[in-house]
């Protein structure tokens, strides 16, 4: 796909775009940087052609192999609270799924890095992001329990995926100053959760319950 195609795209979905972005601002997300990012990222070049007419409906779509492309709403408010004290320069997201998360958040980021434990997901999501001119971002066919040491410490990391803990070394990844996004509950309900980190205290906080796919362990073929 060129850039002409590209554009093209997104004219005929830009008025869908900004209508989706008005509703998440009545739902509620008030940062427009995030706000501009659902207004320029083409949702529907995330999924199979055939459920693109509900692209930029406020729900989670499924991607194959079980998996689904998160909310809309779940995404900019994810992404509102990794920005809320300044963007952070260099993200770990866990999760790549079909690489909508990480496209919107390289928009916001200097570097972004993702996980992916299921690797025809993570080829997928490579081919796109390279599609849309984001070959910056670096992906990897991981377990993202272990997030990504050698790039660690991270400025801000974003788990796409619950568990009822966060993992051990997710914390230890986070730089001082740091802050991680997470749903974390087990099967019943999760809650999206944010974690700072000031030195070797790390402060939780609690928000709205959700529903996330599990984070899972180790990776598959
Ligand atoms: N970020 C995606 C959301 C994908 S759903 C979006 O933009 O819509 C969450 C993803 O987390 C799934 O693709 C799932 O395979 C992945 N996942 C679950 N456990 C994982 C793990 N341990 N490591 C890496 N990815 C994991």
């Amino acid at each position: 796909m060129n850039g002409t195609d590209l554009k093209g795209i997104g004219m005929t979905s830009a008025r869908t775009r900004e209508r989706l972005a008005n509703r998440l601002r009545e739902k509620g997300i008030g940062d427009e940087r995030v706000l501009e990012m659902i207004r320029t990222t083409p949702r529907h070049l995330f999924m199979e052609e055939a459920l693109s007419h509900q692209a930029y409906d406020d729900t989670a779509l499924p991607i194959g192999y079980g998996q689904t492309i998160s909310q809309p709403w779940v995404v900019a408010r994810m992404t509102e609270l990794l920005v809320e004290r300044g963007a952070p320069r260099k993200v770990l997201e866990i999760g790549t799924g079909c690489g909508y998360q990480a496209a919107v958040l390289a928009g916001l980021c200097d570097e972004v890095y993702s996980v992916e434990r299921i690797r025809p997901l993570q080829e997928q999501a490579r081919k796109r992001l390279r599609e849309l001119g984001l070959a910056r971002v670096q992906l990897k066919h991981a377990d993202g329990t272990l997030g990504w040491a050698s790039e660690a410490p991270f400025d801000g990391i974003l788990a796409a995926c619950a568990r009822a803990e966060v993992p051990r070394e997710l914390l230890d990844q986070l730089a001082d100053g740091g802050r991680l996004v997470m749903p974390v509950g087990d099967t019943g309900t999760q809650w999206l959760t944010v974690v700072d980190r000031d030195g070797d205290q790390f402060h939780s906080q609690r928000l709205e319950p959700v529903r996330f796919v599990p984070f899972q362990r180790g990776v598959e073929r």
